[in-house]
């Protein structure tokens, strides 16, 4: 087998600021010991996240020259309209901003007090919409998706028998849509399999209910698919996609993710008087149907991102490198979320930092080692993003898992750049018991995590 190498070569280069463990020890004091308060120019091998940081192609930028700027019907516009149709056979294509705006619409249509949208697992933007509309958001993902050393193919499925315990319960006219995450991004980043969709489609179709997808990683799971699912192997990526959209009445997507774009969002769907009342709500805050809040040269870089992000070498590239990160970690003794997601590597701080409680925020803690010793910046996903405090008792609840999140930004680091984190952290974990924890000393009351500020113990 020889080396998977990046599908590209690079055009244009942005230079990286290496920086000394002395200034980024004052830079860190400087942010609090919160890496979301370091200015980006500071960070060297920057894995906060996969949204909106992709590289774009020489093809993408040459549509950013060529896009239209017409307020209505712009030829960028119906470019990507067409683009959109053709991969996923959705009839109406509604352009926003980002993938957020494309819930915010949808839950203001479908949601309300009473209903309930389950879902395998809600992205925290999209439960924020259901919730915000006075709906509940329901996490159905199979009991496998939620032990981090299960080796499941498919960890991100929805578990069938509790969305059809959901609907016994609560009866299906309170279920406005059943909707599934692909990949399951809150899960660990792990794929949904077409069978698990199949079986969502029949459910909804007993109950007489829409199915939608949350479609942000919908290239990487239909790769995963080819790769990992029983039959599936000699069909094409752009086949398998579309197997997917076939299966369900439409979708909320950010482009930000595999659009391979630094903004931009889409809301698909098959039903046409849902369809007019969603492009009057567009209009009210986002933008005339043709263009949803963006520019003409937007649209052109969209409607080009979808088309190379269907190019089974660079998905084969983009799992494999997210793998190599996961395995190098592995090898260095560092504990994972089982099996690598397709867009990030989730490592266990509690078990990383095995000598703090939880209560001094292991996983802050090892971000902010990353930083002061290799100049990385990730994101932590466990008490400081979730831990509440119970209003009843007083006392702190803590989320099951205390995870660091490293997301890969497509087509933008080298393999070199993901050796350098691998020595990293391995270079850190033999002396971890040094790492000190921490305490708040301010924070806000909701989404803490952006903009909370830390002391060391
Ligand atoms: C990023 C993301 C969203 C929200 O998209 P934005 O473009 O950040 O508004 C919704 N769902 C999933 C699964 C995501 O990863």
């Amino acid at each position: 087998m020889k080396t998977i190498i990046e599908p590209f070569r690079i055009k244009m280069v942005e230079p990286i600021r290496l920086t000394t463990i002395e200034e980024r020890q004052a830079i860190l004091r400087a942010a609090h010991f919160n890496p979301f308060l370091i200015p980006a120019e500071h960070v060297l091998i920057d894995l906060l996240t996969d949204s909106g940081t992709a590289a774009m192609s020489s093809e993408q930028w040459a549509g950013m020259l060529r896009g239209d700027e017409s307020y209505a019907g712009a030829k960028s516009w119906y470019r990507l309209e067409e683009t959109i149709q053709r991969i996923t056979g959705m009839p109406h294509v509604l352009p926003t901003h980002q993938g957020r705006a494309s819930e915010r619409i949808l839950f203001e249509l479908l949601g309300g007090p009473g209903k309930v949208v389950p879902n395998n697992n809600h992205f925290d933007t999209t439960r924020a919409n259901v919730e915000h509309s006075g709906a509940e958001a329901v996490e159905l993902v199979i009991d496998a998706g939620k032990d981090p050393q299960n080796r499941h193919p498919f960890k991100g499925n929805l578990d069938i028998g509790k969305l059809e315990r959901l609907i016994g319960e609560v009866g299906a006219a309170r279920i406005p849509v059943v909707m599934v995450t692909v990949t399951n991004n809150s899960g660990g980043g792990q794929p949904v399999s077409l069978e698990n969709l199949r079986a969502v489609r029949a459910v909804c179709d007993r109950h007489g209910l829409p199915f939608f997808l949350d479609a942000c990683r919908f290239a990487e799971n239909a790769c995963f698919i080819k790769m990992r699912e029983p039959g599936q192997q000699d069909h094409s990526v752009r086949d398998i996609v579309r197997e997917m959209f076939d299966l369900a009445d439409g979708a909320t997507i950010s482009a930000k993710k595999d659009g391979l774009v630094n903004i931009g969002g889409l809301l698909l769907m098959r039903d046409d008087a849902l369809a007019t009342r969603a492009n009057n709500l567009l209009i009210l805050t986002e933008g005339f149907i043709t263009y949803g809040g963006l520019a003409g040269r937007d649209l052109e870089a969209m409607a080009q991102g979808f088309e190379e992000v269907l190019d089974e070498h660079y998905l084969e590239y983009r799992l494999r490198s997210v793998a190599y990160l996961g395995e190098g970690l592995q090898r260095a003794g560092v504990r994972i979320i089982e099996p690598p997601g397709g867009h990030a590597i989730y490592i266990d701080a509690a078990h990383f930092c095995e000598h703090l409680p939880v209560d001094q925020f292991p996983g802050q803690a090892l971000l902010c080692e990353l930083y002061r010793s290799g100049g990385i910046r990730a994101v932590e996903i466990g008490s400081v993003m979730f831990g509440h405090t119970d209003p009843a008792t007083g006392t702190t609840i803590h989320p099951p898992m205390e995870l660091v999140r490293l997301a890969i930004p497509r087509r933008v680091y080298t393999q070199s750049h993901i050796d350098y984190v691998i020595e990293a952290i391995a270079e850190i974990f033999p002396r971890r018991r040094a790492i000190r924890g921490l305490r708040i000393t301010q924070a806000p009351p909701v989404l803490r995590h952006f903009t909370a500020q830390f002391a060391e113990v």
